[in-house]
């Protein structure tokens, strides 16, 4: 916490700091894998970018320049003795002012590790989950800055995830101000139909690490790839779909609204690529740029 290890009991801010009351804040998840050549960091640089172009977006000045940064989630995990894990850098606005103003209050940076295993469940993995349509819009590009993972977006996602979980789904998806589907809760979307990969374009969904990553993936794998919007009745009748995040990782999806998806089962797109992505982040993919994406720690 602000450049010190502190242990994780005493990991603690004051009930008046201002980012708890309004969400003004900025936060990242990263995951690190146990790889042959020991523990690894996925897409490191990557994060870190995205964190301080959400603090460049929120105009919160973070007292720790990239490099720091990025030190402090190498350490993190080296000092905590984790083979896998997930990191959790946030930056605040601390305790000060409490209008909504509060220019003047203290930027504060945290980063927490800890194991979490499949974020939909080993055999959300392994079979699909079921997923939702949810009665919440996701974000107007006007309205929250969608290139920023802000705190407070969350509660967006936080009502759709409850409302699906409430009833019986695993996961929801949100469509777009302008109905199209845009992304669930903590993850983008893609989909099979016709043989074309297609994932819903950034405007109201979150630029994945991810979700990049599997684009490159699609186009090492000659695929045919479109960034462009589509329709929940598209998804429906898609032959394959799934979610792709740091916390999801790569999540067949096998039904959507009672409409089961192709065959119920991951498909063979799905899965070619949910392997070579396990592969990559495992560090048993052979290809050096591949390799690149990895932090060794
Ligand atoms: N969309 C949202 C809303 C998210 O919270 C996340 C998780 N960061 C994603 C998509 C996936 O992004 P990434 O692949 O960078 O984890």
């Amino acid at each position: 916490m602000d450049g010190k290890f502190v242990n994780w009991a005493d990991a603690k801010i004051h009930v008046l700091t201002h980012t708890l009351h309004y969400g003004l804040g900025a936060f990242e998840g990263l995951r690190c894998y146990n790889t042959p050549k020991g523990p690894a960091i996925f897409k490191l640089q990557e994060h870190v970018d995205r964190l301080f172009d959400s603090c460049h977006i929120l105009q919160i000045k973070p007292t720790f320049t990239p490099d720091d940064i990025r030190q402090a989630i190498i350490d993190s995990v080296k000092i905590n003795g984790l083979k896998e894990c997930y990191i959790r850098p946030v930056v605040y606005v601390g305790y000060g002012a409490m209008g909504i103003y509060a220019k003047g209050n203290p930027i504060n940076t945290a980063i927490a590790v800890w194991p979490w295993g499949a974020y939909l469940g080993e055999a959300g993995i392994k079979n699909g989950i079921r997923v939702k349509i949810s009665s919440f819009t996701r974000h107007h590009v006007n309205v929250t800055m969608t290139k920023s993972k802000t705190c407070g977006d969350y509660v967006n996602s936080i009502l759709a995830n409850r409302e699906a979980v409430s009833c019986g789904y695993d996961e929801a998806l949100l469509l777009d101000t302008h109905g199209y589907v845009a992304e669930g809760s903590g993850q983008n979307v893609f989909i099979v139909r016709k043989g074309v990969l297609k994932t819903s374009p950034l405007t109201s969904t979150l630029e994945g690490i991810t979700r990049n990553s599997i684009i490159q993936l699609a186009n090492d794998l000659k695929m045919k790839v479109q960034e462009v919007n589509f329709t929940r009745d598209e998804l429906y009748t898609a032959s394959e779909a799934f979610f792709t995040g740091t916390a999801a990782e790569v999540t067949p999806i096998k039904e959507v609204d009672e409409r089961i998806i192709g065959s119920g089962r991951p498909g063979p797109i799905t899965k070619k690529i949910q392997k070579l992505f396990f592969d990559i982040v495992k560090g048993r993919a052979k290809a050096k740029t591949y390799n690149s994406w990895l932090t060794y720690i």
